[in-house]
């Protein structure tokens, strides 16, 4: 029997709408580049969008045409969130923290035919911009001074849309046509391209704003340090319009200062970021524990990679603020699990010491996504937390293939999508992150997971950050070596480190060496760039 209900486009179009409609007051904070900060509201955001959809229809914009950014997060970037992919073309959100070759490759491969830049990321631009040939148009925005057309500065963005009307009249699309595209940053091979659907977008959206999901409400007030050109930016900015939440955009200023200013300015409720910007935060409020006001704070979304124990502990203890852990994945839209306790865990819910190793899992899936992991000849493992194996997923907002059909190897036949991710999964459910495959450390045969030990190693007081890595080992293939960032002033030695993990690890799984570091490099995203390490100090055990 077939049903008989209809059949409505899950498209953007009807956030933007519902934008104006219901939510035409809500706020937007822009920190700009001088630290002068804009306000505007969703009225604005409709009213913006519309002109934006004229003004690259006249420049010959048309449905499926990739128009680019090259934008820190502002409001300007959230019109074109919107605008974009309700007039039909697709949004193509560059990474400015690549190397400009990266950057033309994937401007290149994306076909992109409009880039949007703001100004200050102009030098940026024009180190990568000449080798890309599909690119027909270049539009300025002006956060850091009047854009120059004559000095060769492209399209000042706020001239084009100045003459534009106030409406448009968005066309009908089909939900299953690309609204996004987002790029993986390619620490394996080339970066590869992510087409997010309208359909994609709206479900991932729906299931965000869950309560055991994100959980947003009309009074939040969200803050997504997470870039807007990293993975959507969570798709944060979607799930804040679609339930009318204000949006608090940090401009280019992310370090953990101007973050606290800006949370405790705009009373912010909600913010997501990855580890490496918490770990900033959390050290700075340590020392300064009075100086910020964050009684508004909500919760605290960290993913992108392993959130530490002692890092949400941390916030909570000390203070009294609550850590989501998350994980996802460029390929999943991303919102993949979230570590919420489960009521059904009892006793579990109410303690937070017992619970801290529930809340540092990476969680349990999300409604709609599927969790398998595997072994290397695909077949289901059991869910014992303790056997690793390679993480599958599949569900509504997972890729089912690579934008130019690179990659086909990570797509199973029966339907899942290799993450990459080496894990275990426990008998409730929950999934906890060992290692990525190409990260893992394989010594005489057995995995060690590099995540565990370094989750440990950041409990001591004086770590602000530790990586373990693989080096190479005549004997055993391969032993984990520890990279260690000290907190200012604090000390810790060799032996206390191995004596802490001791009790905690087999013996085989201890590091063979620590090394006290300034910086642990970072990828494009901010996660720890373990390849650099394992290229400066993969032959240190055989020299
Ligand atoms: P990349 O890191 O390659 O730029 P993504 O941003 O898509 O691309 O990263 C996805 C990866 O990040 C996942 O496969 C996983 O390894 C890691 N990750 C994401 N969230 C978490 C988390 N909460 N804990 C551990 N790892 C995570």
């Amino acid at each position: 029997l077939a049903g008989r209900m209809m059949d409505y486009p899950l498209t953007l179009t009807h956030f933007l709408d519902r934008a104006r409609t219901y939510h035409a007051r809500c706020e937007i904070v822009t920190q700009n580049p001088d630290r002068t900060v804009s306000r505007s509201t969703y009225a604005d955001l409709h009213r913006r969008a519309s002109k934006l959809a004229h003004a690259l229809t006249r420049l010959g914009v048309r449905a499926g045409d990739r128009v680019a950014t090259l934008c820190w997060n502002h409001a300007r970037h959230l019109e074109l969130y919107l605008g974009v992919p309700a007039m039909g073309a697709v949004l193509h959100t560059l990474n400015l923290r690549l190397h400009p070759s990266e950057l033309g490759y994937i401007a290149s491969h994306a076909e992109d035919k409009v880039v949007v830049v703001d100004r200050s990321l102009l030098p940026l631009f024009r180190k990568f911009a000449p080798e890309v040939r599909s690119i027909q148009r270049v539009l300025v925005l002006d956060d850091d001074g009047p854009v120059d057309p004559a000095a060769g500065d492209g399209l000042d963005y706020e001239a084009l849309l100045a003459p534009e009307p106030d409406h448009f009249d968005f066309p009908s699309l089909d939900e299953r046509s690309a609204a996004m595209l987002c790029y993986t940053s390619g620490t394996t091979g080339n970066p590869k391209g992510v087409a997010y659907s309208h359909r994609s977008i709206v479900l991932h959206t729906l299931v965000s704003c869950m309560h055991d999901a994100l959980g947003f409400r009309d009074r939040d007030i969200v803050l997504p340090v997470v870039p807007m050109f990293h993975a959507m930016a969570w798709g944060l900015p979607y799930a804040a319009i679609a339930t009318g939440a204000s949006l608090v955009l940090p401009g280019p200023h992310l370090d953990a200062s101007s973050l606290l200013d800006l949370m405790a300015r705009e009373r912010v409720t909600f913010a997501a970021g990855v580890p490496t910007i918490w770990l900033g935060i959390l050290a700075l409020l340590d020392e300064h524990p009075k100086r910020w006001d964050l009684s508004s704070m909500r919760a605290m979304v960290i993913g992108g990679s392993a959130a530490p124990p002692a890092l949400i502990d941390g916030f909570r203890a000390r203070h009294g603020l609550v850590v989501l852990h998350a994980w996802g994945m460029t390929e999943t839209n991303p919102l993949g699990t979230v570590a919420h306790v489960r009521s059904s865990l009892g006793r579990l819910r109410e303690d937070p010491a017992a619970s801290l190793q529930t809340r540092a899992s990476q969680g349990y899936p999300v409604p709609f996504i599927d969790q398998r992991h595997v072994d290397a000849g695909d077949r289901p493992l059991p869910w014992d937390g303790r056997t690793m194996g390679e993480l599958e997923v599949r569900g509504p907002w997972v890729a089912s293939s690579y934008f130019g059909g690179e990659g086909e190897d990570r797509f199973t036949k029966d339907g899942w999508f290799k993450t990459g991710d080496v894990v275990t999964i426990d008998g409730e459910g929950y999934m906890r992150i060992a290692d990525r495959t190409k990260d893992v450390i394989k010594s005489g045969g057995e995995w060690i997971s590099s995540v565990a030990l370094e989750n440990a190693l950041m409990s001591h007081p004086a770590v602000l950050e530790a990586a373990v890595f693989a080096a190479r080992h005549p004997l055993w293939g391969e032993r984990p070596l520890a990279a260690i960032v000290l907190r200012q002033g604090q000390s810790a030695s060799k032996e206390q480190l191995h004596a802490l993990l001791e009790p905690r690890f087999a013996k085989f799984w201890l590091p063979d060496e620590y090394l006290f570091l300034e910086r642990i490099p970072r990828t494009s995203t901010g996660k720890f760039l373990k390849s650099k390490l394992r290229e400066e100090f993969a032959d240190l055990l055989e020299r």
